[in-house]
């Protein structure tokens, strides 16, 4: 320790000053799925309720970073805020299967020790990405599915419901509709949040109900780590949401991380090209979250619209919903 009284004084300020732009590097952002979200198929009212939700979800998961938490612990937290939220398709809003039946996935990744964890076709969870969490914690795995992955959820004592708790009328519509079209899974939405914390490490969370009228069995992108999420600190963490079979066969999130890898590209410029690019060329509907260590955030989509916000340094939650 110097002893000068100035040079205590230099040093006290250098600490601090390393400390606030420590803490300026923490950021928080996050989507509530993607899709045919337009002005004409909104009310206010409804549009005030989206807006309100992602902007409590984005308060609860930075207040864990403001006072030095982990990402990981950030992003789960989040999502588990809109996983209880019957506006959005993951927990409690999750959409129905083909059968009328909620089968529910999720996964989460550390983007410092790129550990993972994942359920997947999970119908009595109520929060699947605590499940994901508790695999990568608590487990030798990385994805557990179906009976199993409840039985673990069950032991490790996470909340456990009647499968009748995710039943909403909202969605229950929207599953006969589909039915009268006889038309073919549709993407609705998903959850996720991508977050970096004052230590500079990365985290991704994603959970989803999957697609309406989807078949029993099947498994999208969102437990799929380096489809649907992946988080690593020499590159980024990415959340999608879309069309979960696109996202699997462009193992859509690793692309990005690999674009900013081997080619130097920015989180932005390598978001944008799988998205509206590669992606697009390829009928593939959806968009993505993605941030890097320095907190440079990118929220690329090519559907109409996807719910998504932000939150850094000065606590201020922005939320856009349109293109
Ligand atoms: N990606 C999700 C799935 O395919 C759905 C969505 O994000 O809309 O299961």
């Amino acid at each position: 320790m110097p002893k000068h009284p100035m040079l205590i004084l230099a040093a006290l300020f250098l600490t601090v000053a390393i400390e606030a732009q420590e803490s300026k590097k923490a950021m928080l952002v996050v989507h509530g799925g993607a899709g045919t979200i337009t002005r004409s198929s909104m009310t206010p009212e409804m549009e005030k309720e989206y807006r309100t939700s992602l902007e409590t979800a984005l308060r609860t998961g930075y207040a864990i970073l403001a006072r030095g938490g982990t990402s990981l612990d950030a992003v789960e937290a989040t999502v588990r805020v809109l996983e209880d939220n019957p506006l959005f398709n993951a927990g409690k809003g999750a959409v129905f299967t083909h059968e009328g039946r909620n089968e529910l996935d999720a996964s989460i990744m550390d983007g410092k020790t790129k550990k993972a964890g994942a359920v997947a076709a999970v119908s009595i969870i109520k929060n699947p990405i605590s499940a994901a969490r508790a695999v990568m914690d608590k487990s030798p795995h990385v994805m557990m599915a179906g009976r199993g992955a409840e039985l673990f959820a069950t032991k490790m004592g996470l909340e456990i419901v009647d499968p009748s708790y995710f039943w909403t009328e909202r969605r229950w519509k929207a599953l006969q509709k589909e039915l009268q079209k006889e038309s073919q899974a549709k993407p609705i939405g998903t959850v996720g949040a991508v977050a970096v914390d004052r230590d500079g490490n990365l985290a991704a969370a994603t959970s989803t109900g999957g697609m309406t009228n989807k078949q029993f069995g099947r498994v999208g992108d969102t437990p799929i780590i380096g489809a649907g999420n992946f988080a690593e600190n020499e590159s980024c963490a990415v959340s999608g949401t879309g069309h979960g079979e696109y996202f699997i066969r462009w193992t859509v999130a690793y692309d990005i991380a690999a674009l900013m890898k081997y080619r130097g590209m920015t989180v932005q410029a390598a978001a944008d090209e799988v998205v509206n690019k590669k992606l697009k060329a390829a009928g593939g509907e959806g968009g993505v979250i993605a941030i890097d260590a320095k907190g440079n955030f990118a929220m690329p989509f090519n559907s109409d619209g996807m719910y998504r916000g932000y939150i850094g340094a000065d606590g201020v939650a922005r939320v856009s919903i349109y293109r």
